[in-house]
């Protein structure tokens, strides 16, 4: 027999083994999602190699996954033809894990300790292939990789700091390619060897997996058999020789087993999206994305013309976890097929500018080559084009959010991606119009719920040409600035922009519906109401006082002036019309720093 080698796990493995078996109770039968997902990832892997590799898949095209049970024994067999592993795969896969996803998952337990550790939180952090020790003392994993020419055993228990590796030898578990996963379930959990429930759990969790996943059944036909007369009333009867028997059928069930397919394997998308439920998108998106959230929107919709293609849009409820700053353009959220063929979720702002990382979803092209590859994308105009719809489209559905009846949706979308939609200001010129109309401000007139610019544009005052800003760190501190006086005392509306970006984005739009952004913190402001008379006399009266102010302070300040914006205070220090606000002085400084 070929020798079995021992391994030590990595310690954040042996820790989070550890965790799963002794503390993760609630919800043990996400194992079966989380382990048909790495069986449907590894169909994908394959399928998208065999569209170069002529000869990948040699005799074995079915392209499945079988789920097999006995439970008389407790055992559950998991069988995908997909791209297996090599022996050092299965170090690596199985026995080490990115140290950053154990250890925000621990902390993500940790923080959810009180609600009590949810086991379903174990996919989104890259570790879903231990949830098998949820429900097994004992798992193994046979595989065999169209790289190598041999088939590897790994296998592990639980409750141990150790896993071995040998070779396959028994004829009877050989794989022409792929991974068979062999759980040996706990005592208590042997109810998962059931055909039903697993049968009913595929329904439930994998129902969106786009390969075929059969589960063996019991069947039964009912065929008609002869009988004699029922012998109930014969017993007794001593007659039966002599009468001639009378034929009688009965029907009778033949049981035998066999695979049924469990799951629906036509994609949501290429459904018509009248047919399609709400319900049935958010589920889509949830087991896509392995969210537990409700998404705010979706939107469903195909392309014809120039270039065709179907998608599935959505705006995710929140913004990815601990992360409210803006998250690099490099997110797993939009997974691109060509022909139903997944080809990559790897992008880095192709199909999305940065700004708008956040939306996720599916898009199906017809018009991309199969075996289309990072620098065919970026130089494509197939995905110049699929980029500018796909935006259109996100812009929709988020106008759509904010024209919804609760208002609470738009002011949760705000909260969670509303810096990303003024980061868009600044860095897509060509979208200012659909920008404009989803920012949203605190202003003087509204300190507690922001405000549409449209809203602003409505309140303004007949003869008023601008619209009025100040930036600021807090709306308190804006709402006690002696720039605002004036602008109060004659009603005047003043956005508040206390976001640090906020000023940036402001000024690189410009202008909102032909209507400028002033900053009522800059010199010359002017707010309409010039008395050029009056402020001649001023002048005069005070012009040796402002030339002798100036010259103590010296180069401490650029000028002195008379001012007609300030009615209580007798002072107020503004920035030249053409150098940094106050607040972006600020902000320079902090970066500098
Ligand atoms: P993730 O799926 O997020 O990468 P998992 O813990 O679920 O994390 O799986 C770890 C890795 O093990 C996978 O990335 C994959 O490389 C490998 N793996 C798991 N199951 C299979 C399988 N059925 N076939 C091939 N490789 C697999
Ligand atoms: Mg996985």
């Amino acid at each position: 027999d070929p020798p079995v080698e021992k391994y030590e796990y990595q310690a954040e493995v042996s820790r989070l083994m550890d965790l799963i078996v002794n503390s993760l109770y609630s919800n043990k039968e996400v194992f079966l999602r989380e382990l048909i997902s790495n069986a449907s990832d590894a169909l994908d892997k394959l399928r998208f190699l065999s569209v170069t590799e002529q000869g990948l898949l040699k005799d074995a095209v079915d392209l499945d996954i079988r789920i097999q049970t006995d439970k008389d024994n407790g055992i559950v067999t998991i069988t995908d033809s997909g791209i297996g592993m090599t022996r050092q795969e299965l170090i690596d896969c199985l026995g080490t894990i990115a140290q950053s996803g154990t250890a925000k998952f621990l902390k993500s337990l940790k923080e959810s300790k009180d609600a009590g550790a949810d086991s379903n939180l174990i996919g989104q952090f890259g570790v879903g292939f231990y949830s098998a020790f949820l429900v097994s003392d004992r798992v193994v994993v046979s595989t065999k990789s169209p790289k190598s020419d041999k088939q590897y055993v790994w296998e592990g228990e639980a409750n141990s700091s150790a896993y071995t590796i040998r070779e396959e030898t028994d004829p009877q578990n050989l794989i022409p390619r792929g991974t068979r996963l062999t759980l040996y379930l706990k005592r208590d959990d042997k109810g998962f060897a059931h055909p039903e429930r697993i049968e009913k759990l595929v329904k439930n969790y994998s129902q969106f997996v786009s390969f075929p996943i059969y589960t063996w059944q019991e069947k039964g036909f009912t065929k008609e058999v002869e009988v004699d007369e029922d012998p109930a009333d014969s017993t007794k009867d001593e007659q039966d020789d002599q009468t001639e028997k009378k034929k009688k059928t009965k029907k009778v069930v033949e049981k035998y087993w066999d695979w049924e397919l469990s799951n629906e394997t036509q994609p949501i998308w290429l459904r018509p999206p009248k047919e399609v439920t709400t319900e049935e998108y958010n589920e889509f998106y949830k087991k896509t994305f392995n969210e537990y959230l409700e998404p705010l929107a979706s939107s469903h919709f195909t392309t014809e013309g120039e270039v065709e293609f179907r998608s599935i849009l959505y705006v995710p409820s929140v913004a990815p976890m601990g992360k409210n700053e803006i998250a690099n353009s490099k997110t797993k959220n939009i997974r691109l097929y060509v022909k139903r063929v997944f080809i990559s979720d790897d992008f880095d702002g192709e199909l999305f500018p940065r700004y708008l990382s956040f939306v996720k979803g599916v898009v199906d092209s017809n018009d991309l080559p199969l075996n289309v590859s990072r620098e065919i994308l970026q130089e494509s105009r197939i995905v110049r084009i699929m980029r500018k719809r796909l935006v259109r489209k996100a812009f929709d559905m988020i106008l759509g959010i904010s024209m919804s009846e609760n208002r609470d949706d738009y002011e949760k979308f705000w909260e969670n991606f509303g810096k990303h939609l003024k980061l868009g200001c600044i860095e897509d010129r060509e979208n200012h119009k659909r920008l404009g109309p989803l920012l949203r401000f605190f202003s003087s007139q509204s300190e507690h719920e922001m405000i549409s610019l449209d809203e602003y544009v409505e309140n303004m005052k007949p003869d008023q040409k601008d619209i009025y800003y100040i930036a600021s760190d807090s709306v308190t501190s804006a709402k006690n600035t002696p720039f605002l006086e004036i602008l109060l005392q004659k009603d005047l509306e003043v956005l508040f922009l206390v976001d640090p970006i906020d000023e940036v984005a402001i000024q690189s739009l410009k202008s909102y519906k032909e209507k400028n952004f002033v900053d009522i913190s800059k010199e010359d402001l002017d707010i309409g109401d010039k008395n050029e008379e009056k402020e001649k006399e001023m002048k005069q009266e005070f012009g040796q006082t402002c030339d002798w102010i100036k010259r103590r302070l010296g180069d401490k300040v650029a000028s002195v002036q008379i001012s007609n914006r300030l009615s209580t205070s007798p002072c107020v220090l503004v920035s030249g019309r053409f150098g940094w606000s106050a607040n972006m002085e600020r902000l320079m400084k902090a970066q500098t720093v």
